[in-house]
């Protein structure tokens, strides 16, 4: 018989990939027992629609090298090689077809949550799988409450809050430093400072 396996997922742009990400991760699979991590790199994230990003191919090598020294997290190109917006709701139904048996969670930052109401079909999302709300310095989970009323009880019901140790870094952040010609190396992992600075990432904003 087939194990079933409880995942967690983190979508995101990753652009780059940063300790604020891989610490949501690994305390999300921590608290719940997530036996593994899927890392998701957006081809086109639908709230970023007009911006401009690293190539996707960069961002998947950027998370491909951050998800290696972790032995629960591994990557997914769905999103990278699916024509058109990255709609979660698209791959959280495929993840689905391919571990049938495997409990899902949506790991996201208090600023996603905020948001929520705008993402496409979240109700039907919030029928799928459970979301992991996790603390993100800025951003204060309660307003999403607040600012969501009309949502029906069974979708609060999957939301689970989880506090994290607060790291206020994003990878806007990261741009402008470099941007900017400031240090980035502590902010993410060596790989993918090298990475950034071997192939002249982000030097025009
Ligand atoms: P940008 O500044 O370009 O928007 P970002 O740092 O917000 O980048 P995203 O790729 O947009 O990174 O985020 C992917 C997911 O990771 C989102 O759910 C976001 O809330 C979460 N996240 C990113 N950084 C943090 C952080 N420092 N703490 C907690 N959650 C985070
Ligand atoms: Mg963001």
């Amino acid at each position: 018989m087939e194990h079933k396996q409880t995942i967690g997922i983190l979508g995101g742009t990753f652009d780059p990939i940063h300790y604020g990400h891989l610490l949501a991760a690994e305390c999300a699979r921590s608290a719940f027992r997530l036996e593994r991590i899927i890392l998701v790199p957006a081809a086109q994230p639908p709230h970023k629609e007009g911006l401009s990003f690293a190539d996707k191919s960069h961002r998947l090598k950027m998370v491909k090298l951050a998800a290696a020294d972790n032995e629960y997290f591994e990557v997914s190109e769905l999103e990278i090689h699916r024509e058109g917006l990255s709609y979660t709701v698209d791959t959280i139904k495929s993840l689905q077809s391919l571990y049938p048996h495997s409990p899902i969670f949506f790991i996201m930052g208090a600023d996603a949550l905020l948001l929520i109401k705008s993402w496409k079909n979240y109700q039907q999302i919030a029928s799928l799988c459970n979301f992991i709300a996790v603390t993100r310095p800025g951003f204060n989970i309660n307003e999403a409450y607040k600012s969501s009323t009309d949502l029906p009880v069974t979708f609060w019901s999957k939301v689970i809050h989880l506090e994290i140790p607060a790291i206020d870094i994003s990878s806007s952040l990261i741009r402008q430093r470099i941007a900017e010609k400031k240090p980035i190396k502590y902010l993410l992992p060596d790989t993918v400072e090298s990475y950034i600075y071997a192939n002249n990432l982000y030097t025009k904003e």
